[in-house]
């Protein structure tokens, strides 16, 4: 099947092409789907998108009128999909529902940690020869109430590995899981307990219409003087103003941020040489107390190579005639919700190729 992959990185072009095996035929282009783009796809039956990728109402129509048949989302995310006019208009589309879930809580930990025992700014001191410890005084985890928001396959590896620590869990979500209960003795909670009950936050929950801005100032409000948040899921779970007022304000003492809102054209890209005229990120960058991750959480070799096997297993059933399990153009309505977010393709350089 002729397929473009687009927005194409370094980090993960090996594995794609050993898990394609030759079967397909790839156009691989490092520039992001957007409407500008989506032409490149013309003569393509299938696209393959990441999360950055702008598949928009009007970027899946356009795709439609360039003969694309199948979107495989290399994510486990697809908030940026517009999955139903994809249906409507006869795309199939499917994703990587899991590849690993370790991944992403070891990461959302791993924030956790760098945070608490402040270790950017003590790596910082130590290479000016610095050796005082008196500014990084950090907590125990242990015995500690951590708040996971979302128990499915990435929170449910957070509670193990909290667990493990022998901190307290609460949990929410929408379907409780008995094994969490049973295991670690999580206790579900509503949201608003969760907040108010938690040294740490984190979330895992998908972006849906259902989830946007989850995080506001009624459950800001609420949360202890000095909280962690940390958000490894998508960055509109959080209302980023309403997260900036409570990190002036001192109500979060800590936040760890691998997503933000608006991240879309910016992360995944080296804008070092550009301005980036983004005053909520500046000010994000500008807190002691912050730590930001440019969407890196999924960045390890086991969840690379596993994503590369999946998408490709998605495309190898497709030209056979077969339906994949991960498909989500077959699934119900509350499966296709879509939250158009900014593309800020001004400060993305487009290269198009010459053909
Ligand atoms: P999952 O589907 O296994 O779990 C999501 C959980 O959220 C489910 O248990 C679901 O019931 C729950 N949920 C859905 N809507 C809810 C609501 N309104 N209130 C409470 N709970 C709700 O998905 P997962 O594999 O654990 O991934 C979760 C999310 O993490 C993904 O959708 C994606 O956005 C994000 N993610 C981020 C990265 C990264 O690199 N930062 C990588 C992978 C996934």
């Amino acid at each position: 099947m002729k397929t473009i992959v687009y927005s194409i990185k370094d980090f993960e072009r090996s594995y794609l092409l050993k898990a394609n095996k030759m079967n397909h035929e790839l156009t691989l282009v490092e520039e992001p789907l957007i409407s500008d783009t989506a032409a490149l796809a013309n003569g393509h039956e299938a696209v393959i998108v990441f999360t950055g990728d702008d598949v928009s109402t009007t970027v899946v129509e356009k795709l439609h009128d360039a003969g694309v048949k199948y979107i495989a989302i290399r994510a486990v995310g697809y908030d940026n999909v517009d999955i139903k006019t994809a249906k409507d208009l006869g795309i199939k589309c499917a994703n990587v529902p899991e590849y690993s879930p370790y991944a992403i809580a070891e990461h959302s930990v791993a924030l956790m940690l760098a945070l608490n025992r402040k270790i950017v700014l003590a790596n910082k001191q130590v290479h000016r020869y610095n050796f005082t410890v008196g500014n990084l005084v950090g907590f125990d985890l242990h015995q500690k109430t951590i708040g996971i928001v979302g128990t499915g396959r990435i929170g449910s590896v957070a509670a193990k590995i909290l667990h493990g620590f022998g901190c307290n869990l609460l949990g929410y979500d929408i379907e409780e899981k008995q094994e969490l209960k049973e295991k670690y003795n999580l206790k579900y909670v509503n949201l608003k307990t969760l907040c108010s009950s938690s040294d740490i936050i984190t979330l895992n929950t998908p972006l849906n219409t259902t989830t946007k801005y989850m995080i506001n100032k009624e459950m800001l409000d609420v949360m202890k003087t000095g909280v962690m948040l940390i958000n490894t899921a998508r960055g509109a779970v959080i209302n980023t103003e309403h997260v900036i007022h409570s990190l002036d304000n001192g109500k979060i003492g800590y936040l760890g941020l691998d997503v933000y809102e608006r991240e879309k054209g910016v992360f995944f890209y080296d804008l070092s040489k550009n301005k980036v005229k983004d005053d909520v990120l500046k000010k994000l960058m500008s807190y002691p107390n912050v730590i930001i991750t440019p969407h890196q959480a999924f960045a390890t070799n086991e969840a690379l190579s596993n994503i590369a096997d999946t998408t490709f297993y998605n495309l190898d059933c497709w030209s056979n005639n077969n339906a994949s399990e991960n498909e989500l153009t077959n699934k119900g309505e509350e499966n296709t919700d879509y939250i158009p977010t900014p593309f800020r393709l001004k400060v993305v350089k487009l290269n198009m190729p010459k053909r």
